[in-house]
């Protein structure tokens, strides 16, 4: 039985390693696929689902600031924490942009490194705006930005994932618990607690469950193989040569659905996308830490004057999709933004961005940012 026991610890070794992303950067996964169930989390290490049904969706905060004025690369409205900033501020009016490209996943404008290529704004769209009059590139401008905003357009697409994907998932549930089940006949030694005749006949037949469960696999990998090409891209992606290798290797085939949709997914603003794909715990987070980047942004060094006014125009635009998009989700922007309880009686100050309360007269939190005075309600 040892020679089994290292063949499967090799096979859920694969399979735990299998899906994990080492990202570029900081950003959030949602991950969900069953039943209601959702997860959320941010860094930079992204994992999949356990279960062959789950999906992944991969939501980035969005790296510039864009106006008619020209691009900034100070984010302005990010739902993660700690947010993701520039070392250094680099703003650019539309007339000075020559030329915009693309290296190892950042956006270079006129040589310098902008901001990360998270395709919120492509290279080809931002130098296809430079070259435009005012009045042709304002109305594009806010159709950007709008774009950000289209949960429904990321929740059909889900849908669409969800149907296409059905018959591989089937597939890969019978591999799954299939491998489930000889891992715990294997490991809980069910041999020697059966009775003889039975552990005889399981081990003879242990080898053609997994030939079945191998053609199962083979299934799995050529339904999955049509879905995706079905499943027209709008993002980067490497489905197909992952496929190739996922049928070759069958722990890193048990995620079929979640490889189909790589790259299937619109990129949206994080709390677009939160409200699209995230747990309702998630949405009020993503919401509130938005909304407070916008109100009350941390304290930046050295920002040049047409970065602020780039940022105080894109600020302005933000806001006003996002309190659309809450609005629309059922969500208040009051009381999101309603200040906290005491935690103590000596507070008096609370900040609020990252909700710390201050028992002194201070006027600012350790990031900048204007304190308010905290309010005692009578009960
Ligand atoms: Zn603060």
């Amino acid at each position: 039985m040892s020679e089994w026991m290292t063949v499967l610890a090799v096979f859920w070794a694969l399979w735990a390693l299998d899906g994990a992303r080492l990202r570029p950067r900081s950003g959030f996964t949602v991950v969900g696929g069953c039943g209601r169930w959702r997860r959320a989390f941010q860094g930079k290490i992204s994992l999949p689902g356990f279960w062959p049904g789950s999906w992944r969706v991969q939501l980035d905060d969005v790296p510039v600031a864009i106006s008619p004025v020209g691009v900034s690369n100070r984010p302005a409205g990010s739902i993660g924490r700690p947010d993701e900033r520039p070392a250094r501020i680099v703003a650019w009016r539309w007339a000075e942009i020559r030329e915009v490209g693309v290296a190892r996943g950042w956006i270079f404008i006129n040589g310098a490194r902008f901001c990360p290529d998270t395709g919120h704004v492509t290279a080809p769209e931002l130098i296809a705006l430079a070259r435009l009059a005012p009045a042709e590139r304002d109305p594009r401008i806010a159709g950007v930005i709008a774009r950000w905003f289209r949960p429904e357009h990321l929740r059909r697409r889900l849908r669409v994932l969800v149907a296409r994907t059905a018959v591989p998932v089937q597939f890969n549930a019978i591999v799954f618990l299939g491998m489930v089940g000889i891992t715990v006949y294997v490991v809980g030694d069910l041999a020697s607690r059966l009775p003889e005749r039975a552990s005889t006949l399981l081990a003879e037949w242990l080898p053609w469950m997994m030939l079945g469960l191998f053609a199962a696999h083979v299934a799995a990998v050529v339904f999955a193989w049509r879905a995706v090409r079905r499943l027209k891209p709008v993002t980067a992606q490497k489905r197909t040569s992952t496929l190739l290798s996922a049928l070759l290797l069958p722990p890193q085939a048990l995620r079929l659905r979640a490889l189909a949709g790589e790259g299937f997914f619109p990129v949206q603003h994080g709390a677009a996308g939160m409200v699209a794909a995230g747990s309702g715990r998630a949405v009020c987070a993503a919401a509130f830490n938005a909304l407070a980047d916008l109100r009350w942004p941390a304290r930046v060094e050295d920002e040049p004057a047409v970065a602020r006014e780039i940022d105080a125009w894109f600020r302005g635009a933000l806001e006003a999709r996002l309190t659309a998009l809450l609005a629309a989700a059922g969500i208040s922007t009051e009381a999101l933004l309603a200040p906290p309880e005491p935690d103590s009686p000596a507070s008096c100050r609370y900040c609020p961005r990252c909700r710390d309360q201050f028992n002194d007269e201070r006027g600012q939190c350790p990031n900048g940012v204007p304190l308010c005075p905290l309010a005692r309600v009578r009960r």
